[in-house]
């Protein structure tokens, strides 16, 4: 996918702010954070939305969750977190690439807008 933004950022031919990084998946934070902790959790094979997802990615699912309690245990946030993932444009997507948003370290409104 040579135009994909994510799968650039993974390969290292964009530069990135790198938190993780391993065979599957790479963490990064996010250029415009939305709270005082904003990492985008990125599965290195391209698959465009959750909407793709199978039971075949469970396990990589699995680390990406356990992978989002480390990072942000890790940075010192104690008291919660969100993870997200937007799919489609009402969804919110922007990059059509799945990325999992990790948000922590304020308060954070539900429902979303
Ligand atoms: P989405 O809107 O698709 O759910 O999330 C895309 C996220 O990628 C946004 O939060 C946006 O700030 C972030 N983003 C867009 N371009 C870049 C970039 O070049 N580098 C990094 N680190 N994040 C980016
Ligand atoms: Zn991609």
């Amino acid at each position: 996918m040579h135009d994909c933004l994510f799968c650039k950022i993974a390969r290292g031919n964009v530069p990135s702010e790198i938190l993780y990084q391993d065979d599957e998946i790479i963490a990064i934070k996010d250029i415009a954070p939305k709270a005082p902790f904003h990492a985008l959790i990125i599965p290195r094979a391209h698959v465009e939305s959750a909407a793709q997802l199978t039971p075949d990615e469970g396990a990589v699912l699995g680390g990406i969750f356990a992978l989002a309690a480390r990072l942000v245990r890790e940075a010192g946030y104690s008291d919660g977190y969100r993870v997200v993932t937007n799919v489609g444009a009402h969804g919110g997507q922007s990059v059509a690439h799945l990325h999992f948003h990790v948000l922590a370290g304020r308060q954070l409104a539900w429902p979303p807008g």
